[in-house]
């Protein structure tokens, strides 16, 4: 088992978890979790009433810029957020229910030529989740 967002986040030094910010990367516990901002913030606000709108999105955006927590845009969708950052993974949008599924698929980057350097891609795929199929 990888590590969770939860167990990356103590493990980092000098990071202060704060009861929000611990309730935030428990909202994002699990696999095949892409949540939107909103969605992370009903759940947190039922774990913890008196947490606010800007303290969850401003902890979001902390732990994206920390590499600890991916924000996908999606085909021009909300943003989700998606805790789970190894392996790599692609994503199969569901073309009946519209979730959002982890492909595992290791693909090469290419040889981008030219001198430049790709750092990252993200590779969306339609189909049908196995409950649509
Ligand atoms: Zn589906
Ligand atoms: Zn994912």
């Amino acid at each position: 088992m990888h590590p969770t967002l939860l167990e990356r986040l103590q493990q980092q030094r000098g990071y202060r978890l704060t009861a929000q910010r611990r309730v935030v990367a428990q909202v994002l516990e699990g696999e095949n979790l892409h949540l939107t901002a909103d969605e992370v913030l009903s759940q947190a606000e039922a774990m913890l009433p008196e947490i606010s709108r800007a303290t969850v999105y401003s902890t979001l955006q902390q732990f994206v810029d920390m590499g600890q927590l991916l924000e996908l845009s999606l085909d021009g969708r909300s943003r989700r957020y998606d805790p789970n950052i190894d392996p790599p993974h692609h994503h199969l949008i569901c073309t009946e229910c519209d979730g959002v599924f982890d492909v595992a698929h290791n693909v090469a980057a290419p040889d981008a030529g030219d001198g430049l350097e790709i750092e990252s891609a993200q590779i969306i795929y339609r189909g049908r989740c196995t409950d649509c199929a």
